[in-house]
């Protein structure tokens, strides 16, 4: 049933794909030591996008990017690829065990975090930086985006945006609206904020601690390639989510599974 979820949001938006591509490749073998700022590559095309005539400085504006009309729903890419997507954190109960796990067998994953839990544990924060994960925005407080006016809206992506720089080191490039809801006032925001929508294809509905068992078979179940899992790190008792991904990550790695992060945009 999942499964046929998954295919038939896949299926529904030809356009909600990234492309995971050098960010997967470093994501497999790059040392955990080494942040995404060390993955930050310029390509020889940038520079020569340059005007060779003129006075003026280098172009630094970031890039623009295109306003969507529906998130992006799997990866794309070759062979086996899957992203692990964790929500709602981070929270010092079990944000640090999953990063355990995920450092014990050397993936990395993406955490959409809610500003107003990073404010107390920005470490954790740093954490993620040094171990190479990727940090989304995920609004301050949570709220469902499509009852709030869009300055209300702007406030809540900004100072998350804010405080991850802050903690993280970088402004995030990702977005996740609260309980998948989306409307054109989010998706243009985080454009101008240079932030991608970014929802999932399986979700593991471990909010509702439906048992470790069943959240590691919706997952097991539930993998195929460019496939995107939604697990949440903090909201509830998460100790089954931590439980979970101690069986499920070394099943899909043993399964070939590569468990990727998206390539970081250079701007
Ligand atoms: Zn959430």
């Amino acid at each position: 049933m999942l499964l046929a979820g998954g295919a038939a949001l896949g299926a529904a938006g030809t356009a909600g794909v990234v492309v995971a591509g050098d960010g997967g490749e470093a994501a497999r073998t790059a040392a955990p030591a080494a942040g995404p700022q060390a993955r930050q590559v310029l390509k020889s095309s940038a520079f020569r996008l340059q005007p060779l005539t003129g006075y003026g400085p280098p172009r630094a504006a970031p890039r623009k990017l295109k306003v969507r009309s529906e998130p992006i729903l799997q990866i794309s890419g070759r062979g086996r690829r899957m992203m692990l997507t964790y929500d709602d954190g981070p929270n010092p109960a079990y944000t640090p065990h999953i990063l355990d796990t995920l450092a014990k067998y050397g993936v990395r994953a993406m955490f959409f975090v809610c500003g107003e839990c990073v404010v107390d544990n920005k470490e954790l924060l740093a954490r993620m930086a040094d171990e190479g994960h990727v940090v989304g925005n995920h609004t301050w407080t949570h709220p469902l985006l499509t009852s709030l006016a869009r300055g209300e809206i702007r406030s809540e992506m900004e100072r998350t945006s804010d405080v991850i720089e802050d903690a993280y080191g970088e402004r995030p490039q990702w977005f996740r609206a609260p309980y998948g809801a989306w409307n054109r006032a989010a998706f243009q925001l985080g454009a101008e904020m240079g932030m991608e929508p970014m929802a999932w294809t399986v979700d593991t509905t471990d909010w509702e601690t439906p048992g470790t068992g069943v959240i590691v078979d919706r997952v097991e179940s539930g993998a195929a390639p460019g496939v995107v899992v939604l697990s949440h790190d903090a909201g509830g008792d998460r100790s089954q989510s931590v439980h979970a991904i101690r069986e499920y990550l070394p099943y899909l790695l043993d399964s070939g599974y590569q468990l990727t992060v998206p390539p970081r945009r250079t701007t």
